[in-house]
C-alpha cells in the first residue's frame, strides 16, 4: 500500500515536470517570433526608406473610364505623359516611383491617393487633360490642395514649379498663373477658383493622398493647338520634362535632363 501510493507520487512528479519542460519549450518560440516579426518589420521600412524621395504618379481616369473626349482621349495623355515621366524618374537614383494604377486599369480618384498613402508616397501628380464644349479653350492649369490641409504650402510650392515650367515650355496660363482650386460643397457640387481657403473638399486623389499633392490639367484635348503642343508623344514627353524638372526642384535634387 505505502510502495503504490509512493509509486503514484513519483509519477506523478514526472508527469508535472514533463507538462512543466513542455510549457517552457512551447513559450521558448515567442521570443523567436517576436525577433522574426521585428526583423520583417525593420527589413519593411528599410525597404520603404530607401531608393530615394517616394513619388506617386497618377495617370488620371483609366479603365472603363476614357476621361474627356476630344481630338483624343484624355487617357492616351495621362499614361503617355505618366510612362515619360516614370522613366525618367526611374533613370534617376533620387526617385523611387509608385503608380497609384496600373496602364489600363481603372481606379476610383479617391482609391488612387489611399494607394500613394500606403505606400509611403512623399509628393504626388495626378495627370489630366483639360475639356471645353466649343473647343477654342487652352492652356495649363493646376490644382493644389486646399488651405486647409496640412500639406497645403508644400502642395503650393510644387504646383507654382509645375506652372513655371509649362510657361516656359510655351503654355498659356489659366487662373492665378496657373493656379486655381476645386472644392466640392456637400451636395457634390465642384466650384473652380482662385481661393485657397474654399469650403468642402476638393479632388478624392488629393484628399487621401497623406503627402503633398497636385492635380495638372496639361492641356486641352479638345483643342488642336493644344493637343499639338502638349498632348501627342512628342508633347507628353514636353510635359513630362517640366513634371520631372520640377519634382527635382521641389526635393532639391539634380536633374539628369
Ligand atoms: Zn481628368
Amino acid at each position: 500500500m505505502a510502495v503504490g501510493t509512493a509509486a503514484r507520487g513519483a509519477g506523478q512528479r514526472a508527469r508535472t515536470t514533463y507538462r512543466r519542460r513542455r510549457r517552457r519549450r512551447r513559450r521558448g518560440w515567442i521570443p523567436v517570433l517576436l525577433t522574426a516579426l521585428v526583423l520583417a518589420a525593420g527589413f519593411w521600412l528599410w525597404r520603404a526608406n530607401t531608393g530615394g524621395y517616394r513619388v506617386a504618379l497618377d495617370a488620371g481616369h483609366g479603365g472603363d473610364d476614357p476621361g474627356a473626349m476630344g481630338l483624343i482621349a484624355e487617357t492616351e495623355l495621362t499614361e503617355t505623359t505618366a510612362r515619360y515621366l516614370e522613366e525618367l524618374l526611374r533613370a534617376d537614383e533620387n526617385y523611387t516611383v509608385i503608380l497609384c494604377r496600373d496602364y489600363g486599369e481603372g481606379a476610383s480618384s479617391g482609391e488612387r491617393g489611399r494607394r500613394a498613402a500606403r505606400r509611403g508616397a512623399q509628393l504626388l501628380l495626378s495627370i489630366h487633360g483639360n475639356s471645353s464644349q466649343d473647343g477654342t479653350a487652352r492652356g495649363f492649369e493646376c490644382y493644389p490642395q486646399l488651405a486647409a490641409s496640412e500639406t497645403h504650402a508644400d502642395s503650393l510650392r510644387f504646383a507654382q514649379l509645375i506652372a513655371d515650367g509649362m510657361a516656359g515650355a510655351g503654355a498659356p496660363l489659366r487662373g492665378d498663373g496657373g493656379i486655381r482650386y476645386a472644392s466640392y460643397d456637400e451636395a457634390g457640387v465642384k466650384q473652380i477658383g482662385e481661393e485657397a481657403d474654399a469650403a468642402g473638399t476638393t479632388f478624392g486623389v488629393l484628399e487621401q493622398a497623406g503627402c503633398p499633392a497636385v492635380l495638372a490639367e496639361q492641356c486641352f484635348v479638345t483643342n488642336a493647338e493644344d493637343v499639338a503642343a502638349f498632348a501627342g508623344e512628342e508633347g507628353c514627353r514636353r510635359a513630362a520634362e517640366v513634371y520631372y524638372r520640377a519634382i527635382c526642384r521641389y526635393f532639391g535634387t539634380q536633374p539628369m535632363i
